[in-house]
């Protein structure tokens, strides 16, 4: 199933696990904030994602 990641602009800290993860889904912005680069993916994709942050920045809408 694809879903939707989305970033808390104001949790993310810019600490990058996210990108050292998954660099073609998701990105560190000029501001240091983390931007998701593909509109869909899937889940498990997602969740994966989701998983490694450390300040509970992503979250999954379906
Ligand atoms: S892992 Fe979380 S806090 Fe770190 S850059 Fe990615 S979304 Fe932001």
């Amino acid at each position: 199933m694809s879903v939707r990641l989305i970033v808390d602009a104001d949790g993310c800290i810019g600490s990058g696990e996210c990108v050292a993860e998954d660099p073609q889904a998701i990105e560190i912005d000029d501001s240091g904030c983390a931007r998701v680069l593909i509109g869909a993916m899937d889940e498990a994709r997602a969740q994966h994602l989701c998983d490694v942050c450390p300040v509970g920045a992503l979250t999954i809408e379906h």
